[in-house]
């Protein structure tokens, strides 16, 4: 197996605070070492991983293990990119920007969050300060992530970032409903195929700052709630290598669904289990992530998704499609697996 990029959590800890955080109301205090994270950030180098994103909770908020990380990276000869995830509470003023990059040689790409909930915490002044201190330090990519719950708010921040639509990527998504904000009855889908992409952010797992290795972002759901029995959880690097825990994963069928079929794999779920469906009548999701993510906390979801691949015949069905979108074969030595394609998040 092959990935395009890994998140690295160097802290679960964010003061930030936005309205639209998954994170926010939970208690969040984990955060690895600074040895671990360089170690953890050497394995997955080691392991052929083009880019290495670091994030958080805010990781400028634990600037030492941040900077450890972007070292362990930029020395390893493989030269991945570097890349790091901040919600922009650093960049007060033009010179506190420069100090701050000036300290993460190596750095090749910053995903600025901002949207209107940021904003309510972040002056945008200092999202442009960090573009222009980025731009200024030469650090060649830079993405704006924009999150929203209604369709005007992408044009509403678009517009605050024009002057540099040259020179940053922008990158929009729907927000995951919360305890404290919820849009999915009025923008949300209904869980069936057709609404939901056969791919999604597989390809980029999460190393959390407990060392657990996981699918994909959602994983961060882990510092509050328990996610080892659910198909996201690949394994601990406290209690194995990264190799060990990517070989376990080749062998695991409900990641490898997840990975062939994605969230329109898990509406199909749904539509073809009654259990499911009545559990889910009259729900709407507002993305993949949340339909997935909802789904597989569920007893009845993960039930369903523990019948399908107990069938031999899905397992079989699974391999080849590894082999058709992947070009990989279940049990194959990673030497034998294609090279990454390089692609953004
Ligand atoms: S759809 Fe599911 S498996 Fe895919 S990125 Fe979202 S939460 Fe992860």
């Amino acid at each position: 197996m092959r990935f395009t990029s890994i998140l690295v959590s160097v802290t679960e800890i964010c003061t930030v605070g936005c309205r639209h955080c998954g994170f926010t109301g939970s208690t969040r205090d984990r955060q690895p070492t600074v040895d671990e994270i360089g170690r953890w950030v050497t394995q997955a180098c080691d392991s052929g991983i083009p880019e290495i994103i670091f994030t958080g909770g805010e990781p400028f908020q634990r600037f030492r293990m941040l900077k450890s990380g972007v070292r362990a990276a930029a020395g390893h000869p493989r030269k991945p990119r570097i890349s790091v995830f901040t919600s922009s509470f650093w960049g007060r003023s033009p010179a506190a920007v420069d100090k701050i990059l000036g300290q993460l040689p190596g750095l090749t790409r910053l995903y600025l969050s901002t949207d209107v909930y940021h904003q309510e915490r972040v002056p945008s002044q200092y999202v442009v300060n960090v573009i222009e201190g980025a731009i200024a330090r030469e650090i060649p990519e830079i993405s704006l992530c924009i999150t929203i719950a209604e369709d005007h708010e992408e044009e509403r921040i678009r517009s605050i970032y024009r002057r540099f639509e040259d020179r940053v990527r922008v990158h929009v998504d729907r927000v995951i409903p919360t305890p404290f904000i919820n849009t999915a009855q009025q923008t949300g889908l209904p869980p069936v195929p057709e609404n939901f992409a056969a791919s999604c952010y597989l390809d980029t797992p999460l190393i959390n700052p407990n060392g657990d290795l996981s699918a994909c972002h959602i994983g961060k759901a882990g510092a509050y709630v328990r996610l080892s029995d659910l198909a996201y959880f690949l394994g601990n690097l406290h209690e194995k290598s990264f190799q060990e825990i990517l070989a376990d994963a080749d062998r695991n069928y409900e990641y490898q669904f997840l990975r062939v079929y994605g969230p329109q794999g898990v509406a199909r779920m749904v539509a073809s289990s009654p259990a499911v469906r009545k559990l889910f009548k009259g729900t709407t999701f507002t993305n993949g992530c949340d339909l997935c993510y909802k789904l597989l906390r569920s007893l009845d979801g993960r039930a369903r998704l523990r019948e399908i691949v107990a069938d031999p015949f899905q397992r079989e069905l699974i391999d080849a499609m590894r082999l058709v979108r992947f070009g990989e074969r279940a049990g194959a030595s990673p030497a034998d697996a294609p090279q990454p394609v390089r692609s953004g998040i």
